[in-house]
C-alpha cells in the first residue's frame, strides 16, 4: 500500500471547526492534516517512544496533565488543580501560581453551559472557548446558562448545579452515538429553577452583576462518523506504540477505528509518525 500521508512530529489536540458535521484537523508537529476526508481509509500512528513538554519542549519520560513535563506541572497556573475544580480557585487569596496568566484566563468572563454529551450535563468555559470545548467533549447540543465575571464564581455556580446534574461525560457512552435527545432549552429552564436560590446567594456576595441569566440560543453539532463502534476498545500508545486501522469516525477528542478508539488529547506531547495509507 502506497502512502498518501507520512508526517512526524508533536502530537497535539485536535483543531476544531464547527460545522454541519464538525471538522477535524491533526496536528502533527507544524503540519495539520484535515481529516474528514480520510474517513474510510487506513491509517497509522507510531509512537517513537519520546515526549517533549508542550510548554517547555523538555523530553519527559511521562506526560503529566496531558503533554507538560513534572517540573512545569508543579509550577504552570493551568496544571493546578483549580483549574479542574474552580470553584477552588485561589487568586484573590494572592497564591496564583501566575496571578498574570489568571487575570487573562480566569478573571475573565466565563461561561456556564449545559450540554447534551452521553445526557444531560454541566460544564463550564471560557467564552472564547466556545464552542471549542463542547466539541472537545463530544456534545450533541449545548446551550449557555449564565455568563458569569469570573472562572471562580463559575465554578461556584457549577457546585451548585451538580446537586441536579452531572459534570462528566460517559465516553463510552458519548462514542456509541446513542445520546438521546434533549431539548436544553427547557433543561435550562429547570437547572435555573433549581439554583435559584444558590444564585441569590452568590449575588449577594459577589455582586448582583457577578451573574447574568441568559436566553442564548443552544448549538446542535454533528460529527464526522461513518460507523459507531459496538464495542469500545481503546488504543494506548504507551502500551502499544503502534496502532493501525481504518478510520471509521472522529468524535471529541477520539480517532474512531476499526481496531478501537484512541484519544488523541491523552497523547498531546508524544512525538509520532503519522500514516494514511491509498487502502
Ligand atoms: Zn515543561
Amino acid at each position: 500500500m502506497s502512502e498518501l500521508i507520512d508526517v512526524t512530529g508533536r502530537l497535539r489536540k485536535m483543531p476544531v471547526e464547527a460545522g454541519d458535521p464538525v471538522a477535524y484537523s491533526i496536528a502533527v508537529g507544524d503540519t495539520r492534516i484535515p481529516l474528514n476526508d480520510l474517513i474510510g481509509r487506513p491509517l497509522r500512528l507510531d509512537f517513537d517512544g519520546v515526549i517533549r513538554c508542550i510548554h517547555c519542549d523538555r523530553k519527559t519520560n511521562k506526560s503529566f496533565n496531558q503533554g507538560f513535563c513534572f517540573p512545569c506541572f508543579r509550577k504552570l497556573a493551568v496544571c493546578d488543580s483549580c483549574i479542574m475544580s474552580p470553584e477552588k480557585c485561589h487568586y484573590h487569596l494572592g497564591t496564583c501560581r501566575e496571578p498574570e496568566w489568571g487575570e487573562t484566563h480566569c478573571m475573565v468572563e466565563h461561561v456556564v453551559y449545559l450540554a447534551n454529551s452521553s445526557g444531560l450535563k454541566v460544564g463550564i468555559t471560557r467564552g472564547s472557548q466556545v464552542p471549542t470545548r463542547w466539541i472537545d467533549q463530544g456534545a450533541v447540543d449545548a446551550i449557555p446558562m449564565v455568563r458569569v465575571a469570573t472562572r471562580y464564581i463559575a465554578g461556584l455556580v457549577e457546585v451548585a448545579c451538580k446537586a441536579h446534574v452531572a459534570d462528566r461525560t460517559n465516553w463510552r457512552a458519548m462514542l456509541k452515538g446513542d445520546v438521546p435527545e434533549l431539548d436544553l432549552a427547557e433543561e435550562r429552564q429547570r437547572m435555573l429553577g433549581l439554583i435559584a436560590d444558590d444564585l441569590e446567594a452568590l449575588r449577594q456576595a459577589h455582586g448582583q452583576d457577578s451573574i447574568r441569566e441568559v436566553d442564548e440560543q443552544g448549538l446542535g453539532l454533528s460529527y464526522p462518523v461513518k460507523v459507531w463502534p459496538e464495542k469500545i476498545k481503546t488504543h494506548n500508545l504507551d502500551k502499544t506504540p503502534e496502532v493501525e486501522g481504518v478510520l471509521e469516525g472522529i468524535k471529541g477528542q477520539y480517532l474512531i477505528l476499526d481496531t478501537g478508539v484512541i484519544n488523541i488529547r491523552k497523547f498531546t506531547g508524544y512525538e509520532v509518525r503519522f500514516r494514511v495509507m491509498e487502502g
